[in-house]
């Protein structure tokens, strides 16, 4: 197989910026985030952009099945092409935000899957929430974004990076950086490096996901503000009960939002449940 910048000047192919098309060109690592997502022959994957189809084709050789949801027409010749001896590859030309999850249910028969994406910048945080928040979940999320995006991703708490995505992520599934990616391994290079990010998604049993995420965002609604300044701010709550429910869970009163961990900021949901729940 040709390299795929030759394929895709030989083709005439113009490069969309709107959908963040930068292809991988290094065959080593289509191989590496392959592994990252621990595919196996057992696996249905889901892909979004397959662009060129070379991370796609890396895929194929792995796994069971891989579903490709492009939303670019342009790249069906170059796409026939790369695929055409992976049997197990398909490719649906539109656009993945207007996929619901009852199509994804129906094209997969239910059954469980990965999802493994050089995902399109515009749209990766809303993309990747999509998937771990959904009725219809994946066992797993395996995606190359921008490497600030992947800090924020797996940050825990007194980062600088910890904040409400970190939570939100880390309420439905453990997420570690697999990879730092030079920007030189892209066609074009971008302006910015990649990570590779997994997420194993697991069920926590952490109840009232709402309520959890309705106070994270208070509390990092201003950084530099305590939590007891944005709690009683945002919600409405008063200083006295913030600040018993915080002393309750064995933290002090002067602490920020970004010093408390996931388990703690359920401990001070149950702390301070009802009164959430009488400010809904
Ligand atoms: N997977 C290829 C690779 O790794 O070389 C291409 C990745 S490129 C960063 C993102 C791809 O997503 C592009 O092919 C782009 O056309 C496609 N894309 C952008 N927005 C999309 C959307 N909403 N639904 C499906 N595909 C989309």
């Amino acid at each position: 197989m040709s390299d795929i910048k030759d394929i895709l000047k030989e083709s005439g192919f113009r490069f969309n910026k709107q959908f963040g098309q930068n292809f991988i060109t290094d065959v080593n690592l289509l191989g590496a985030m392959v592994s990252d997502a621990g595919i196996t022959g057992e696996d249905t994957v889901i892909e979004i952009g397959p662009g060129a189809g070379t991370l796609t084709r890396s895929i194929a050789n792995v796994a069971k099945k891989v579903i490709s949801f492009e939303i670019d027409r342009n790249l069906e010749p170059i796409l026939k092409r790369t695929l055409s001896d992976h049997g197990n590859a398909e490719v649906i030309f539109k656009d993945f935000q207007k996929v619901s999850d009852a199509e994804l249910r129906s094209i997969l028969d239910g059954g469980e899957y990965k999802v493994v994406a050089n995902l399109p910048y515009y749209i990766t945080t809303p993309l990747v929430m999509r998937f771990l928040e959904s009725e219809y979940k994946p066992s797993s999320v395996t995606v190359m974004v921008q490497k600030e995006v992947a800090e924020r991703f797996i940050a825990t708490e007194k980062s600088d990076n910890y904040g409400v995505i970190s939570l939100a992520i880390a309420l439905e599934g453990d997420a570690k950086l697999t990879r730092i990616v030079s920007r030189n391994l892209f066609y074009p290079v971008p302006n910015v490096d990649s990570a590779i990010v997994n997420i194993e998604i697991r069920d926590k049993g952490i109840e009232d996901k709402e309520d959890i995420k309705k106070l994270v965002k208070a509390a990092f609604s201003m950084r530099r503000k305590t939590l007891v300044n944005n709690l009683t701010h945002t919600l409405g709550l008063t200083r006295e009960d913030v600040e018993s429910a915080l002393l309750a869970i064995g933290k002090d009163v002067r602490e920020r939002g970004e010093t408390l961990s996931l388990y703690e900021y359920v401990a001070l949901k149950d702390a301070l449940s009802s009164k959430i729940c009488r400010n809904k």
